[in-house]
């Protein structure tokens, strides 16, 4: 019997009569991200999933590794089965697990028996193989409250199973359970950030992202292919929709009064992320917008750019400070290539004195010399598409 990896379920397990459903998800979710490691079998019973190599030629580490970005996942070990007797299990603890037995100070065994045909019960199980790897162990004393390392041993329909402490998984609900959404990537910190927040909550995303050059540089576009890249342990499969947005940027300086440049060209990102929404056939659009941070993040702003999009837009970083999406920027590792000094659109053209609380109808009326379905239909049409995929 071979080494295997075991995941607990998180949310899902809550989800009643939908469960079932969400399950077959994330078992298909994992087994298109663990594809590249090797065959694995990949089942779920009891709010675990168990992913079992199928041959000796299986990259276990590599589909560990790819487990820890899934979500709908909250704790992932790796365990070894063995016979489903006392004496088996104590011999499969002890060597399995013998670097950890020989570094810890403290320790408990916690069993589950699913299997109620196995002859002890969880606390026997538990006593007994405690007091012998006491004694195996002398640098192990036993804490039933906060031990160092705790020796898992599950009893289950076709074996034991036995692994250390677990490590904590993605969390959130399993990719695309809530649909398909577009997210509207920058090459800022905000928006990786707040694309990893939809996806966590289980929407499968397509990337927008608008580039104006020769105003913003190869380097800049660049760099958000390389945070889409870098979203996808994540996201799993992604779009990256590139969209010229050079002519509409143009066109709005030309024709638009400068107070109201950045609102406008908010406004045409949102219609064309509309349609590819529609082409696509998303239910949402997402961005990284926060209550205040800049002049165009007032509720009057998102109100202006809602009024061209019939969808919802989700904004999961709206009531968060910087410091917070800095966190988990640096946490998800999308940090290092957002700070990278490259322009993005929306600094070219800012106007010297944006407007910050506008009228729906002063935003409508300024923009109202522009053929704005025709603008949003060239944008499209130039529009690059690259797929994505963990790498
Ligand atoms: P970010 O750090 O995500 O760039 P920001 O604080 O710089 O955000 P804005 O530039 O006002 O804020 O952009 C607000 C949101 O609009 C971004 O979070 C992103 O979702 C979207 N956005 C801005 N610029 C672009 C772009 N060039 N392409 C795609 N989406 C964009
Ligand atoms: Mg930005």
């Amino acid at each position: 019997m071979n080494e295997l990896i075991l995941l607990k379920l998180g949310e899902l397990v809550l989800k009643g009569l939908n469960r079932h459903t969400f399950e077959e998800r994330l078992c298909g979710n994992i087994r298109r991200r663990i594809h590249p490691y090797g065959k694995f079998l990949v089942t779920s019973k009891q709010s675990t999933i168990y992913v079992e190599p199928l041959n000796d030629s299986c990259d276990l580490d590599g589909a560990f590794n790819a487990c820890r970005y899934i979500f709908g996942i909250v704790a992932l070990s790796k365990a070894h089965p063995c016979e489903k007797n006392k004496e088996a299990i104590l011999e499969t603890a002890r060597t399995y697990l013998k670097d950890q037995l020989e570094a810890a100070h403290t320790f408990k065994v916690e069993s589950k028996r699913a299997d109620k045909n196995f002859p002890m019960t969880s606390i026997q199980l538990s006593q007994w193989v405690g007091g012998e790897l006491d004694d195996l162990f002398p640098n192990l004393t036993a804490d039933m409250h906060h031990p160092e390392l705790v020796v898992n041993v599950e009893v289950r329909e076709k074996a034991a199973y036995v692994h250390g402490n677990p490590e904590q998984g993605a969390g959130g609900l399993p990719v695309s359970i809530n649909g398909v959404g577009v997210s509207l990537l920058s090459g800022g910190i905000d928006s990786p950030v707040s694309t990893y927040m939809m996806a966590k909550r289980g929407l499968a995303l397509d990337l927008v992202h608008f580039f104006s050059p020769p105003y913003t540089s190869q380097q800049a576009k660049e760099k958000v292919i390389e945070l889409a890249q870098l979203l996808t342990p994540y996201t799993g499969r992604t779009m990256l929709h590139i969209v010229p947005f050079t002519k509409i940027q143009e066109e709005i300086r030309k024709n638009c009064p400068e107070e109201y440049f950045t609102l406008i060209m908010r406004r045409f990102m949102m219609r064309i992320a509309g349609s590819i929404a529609g082409r696509i056939g998303a239910g949402c659009i997402v961005t990284g917008e926060c209550l205040g941070q800049v002049a165009s993040q007032t509720m009057e702003a998102m109100r202006s750019t809602e009024d061209v999009c019939e969808l919802p837009v989700f904004r999961p970083l709206i009531g968060m400070d910087k410091e917070e999406i800095v966190t988990i920027s640096r946490r998800i590792g999308t940090f290092g290539t957002s700070i990278l000094p490259y322009e993005d659109c929306c600094t070219v053209f800012t106007p010297r004195h944006p407007k910050t609380h506008p009228a729906l109808e002063e935003v409508r009326a300024a923009e109202a010399a522009l053929d704005a379905d025709a603008l949003v239909a060239e944008a499209l049409a130039g529009t690059e598409k690259l797929r994505l995929k963990p790498q």
